[in-house]
């Protein structure tokens, strides 16, 4: 089920192919096709919950240790979806007086 305001598989695929999978805690890179996520768990499935479920496998999914627990990530996902320099959000410009 699509968040309010999460990313689903629908959106990436609608700006590629695959999408890029790593974990920063363990040697875990993947790359898949986003078609054949689509057709497993449909076009409003949550990127976040994709992460979640590619993160079973982990040995450090369930790690006690927060720092060391695993932590599946889409590291292209910003460039697939908002090409290679995503604009800051407007609100971002905190306590700065610039044009507006
Ligand atoms: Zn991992």
């Amino acid at each position: 089920m699509k968040r309010q305001g999460s990313v689903s598989l629908g959106d990436v695929a609608a700006h590629g192919t695959h999408i890029d999978v790593a974990c920063t805690r363990c040697a875990r890179r993947g790359r898949y096709h986003l078609a054949r996520l689509i057709a497993r768990f449909g076009p409003d499935y949550a990127m976040t919950d994709l992460g979640s479920r590619m993160s079973k496998d982990c040995p450090m999914r369930d790690s006690q240790d927060f720092a060391k627990r695993c932590d599946v990530l889409f590291p292209n996902i910003i460039a697939m979806m908002y090409g290679e320099a995503p604009k800051p959000a407007a609100d971002d410009c905190v306590g700065d007086d610039d044009d507006y």
